[in-house]
């Protein structure tokens, strides 16, 4: 599976249908997450990790 159908799978399961996909970023209420694979080993991981893209905030901010 790869990590985007993963990544679409947990936003399934926490109950969000309100989301895109741009390429390979996830995008939720008009904010952006990088989608980065999971590798803590903890039971119950989905091996998915979402991070917040920040990148446009930066821009902002420089
Ligand atoms: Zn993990």
């Amino acid at each position: 599976m790869t990590l985007k159908a993963r990544a679409q799978e947990k936003v399934e399961r926490a109950g969000i249908s309100n989301y895109s996909f741009d390429q390979d970023v996830l995008v939720m209420c008009g904010v952006r997450y990088t989608i980065e694979a999971c590798e803590c080993g903890e039971p119950g991981c989905d091996g998915v990790r979402l991070r917040k893209n920040m990148t446009a905030m930066a821009r902002v901010l420089q």
